[in-house]
């Protein structure tokens, strides 16, 4: 399964902003977003006016590296929601956040999406009952998301819940935190998306 495997915190550094990619780390003193608040590389520091393309761009990548999604998968995606009913750029952010990665992320089943990828890929999620190691998987109304009976006893889990205990979970979500699971009350619309991204700078950019 392809995965970014190079320097997580440049993803931020890139597009200026904490992405909260790594957990604990991104709540610390140790975040490169507030060490170095430039672009990485050797001209990082240099000032350069984004051109049209250029802002567009960068909105996609923001996105991107937001649900840790691959660029071809990206244009899965996108494809995707051109071909549904309603605006597309909505269509789009409601299908990365009905990744199952996303949604444990959101429940507070991990400390990162990248953390979430993991626990769904070591096989610790079950939807319906039954375990689903696929991090893409899209969830759907209807559905109930849970760590698996062993993982729950887990002590690793419960100090994860607990420490996101304060964590806003999205109204799509019915979280019962003492079982671990949650049900999926409704589709996700771009109000329960707390991201800042502009999601018709995509539109524009997939659409030249
Ligand atoms: Fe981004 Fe977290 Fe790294 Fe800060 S510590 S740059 S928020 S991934």
């Amino acid at each position: 399964m392809a995965r970014y495997t190079d320097a997580v915190c440049r993803q931020c550094r890139r597009e200026g902003l904490k992405m909260f990619l790594k957990g604990d780390r991104c709540y610390s003193e140790k975040c490169a977003v507030d060490r170095r608040p430039y672009a990485p590389g050797q001209h990082g520091q240099g000032r350069k006016k984004p051109s049209e393309y250029g802002t567009q761009l960068r909105e996609k990548q923001k996105a991107r590296r937001h649900y840790g999604v691959l660029e071809r998968q990206f244009g899965l995606y996108f494809n995707m929601a051109t071909g549904m009913s309603g605006q597309t750029g909505d269509n789009l952010l409601s299908l990365l956040e009905r990744r199952l990665d996303n949604v444990i992320y959101r429940l507070g089943f991990a400390m990162s999406r990248a953390e979430a990828r993991q626990t769904v890929t070591h096989g610790h999620v079950t939807v319906n009952g039954r375990r689903v190691n696929i991090p893409s998987f899209l969830v759907k109304p209807g559905m109930t998301v849970a760590l698996s009976n062993k993982s729950r006893g887990n002590d690793k889990f419960k100090t994860v819940i607990e420490n996101n205990a304060s964590r806003p979970i999205p109204q799509w979500l019915s979280l019962d935190r003492e079982r671990a699971q949650a049900s999926v009350v409704a589709l996700p619309v771009r109000e329960d998306i707390d991201l800042p991204i502009e999601e018709h700078l995509i539109v524009e950019l997939y659409s030249k």
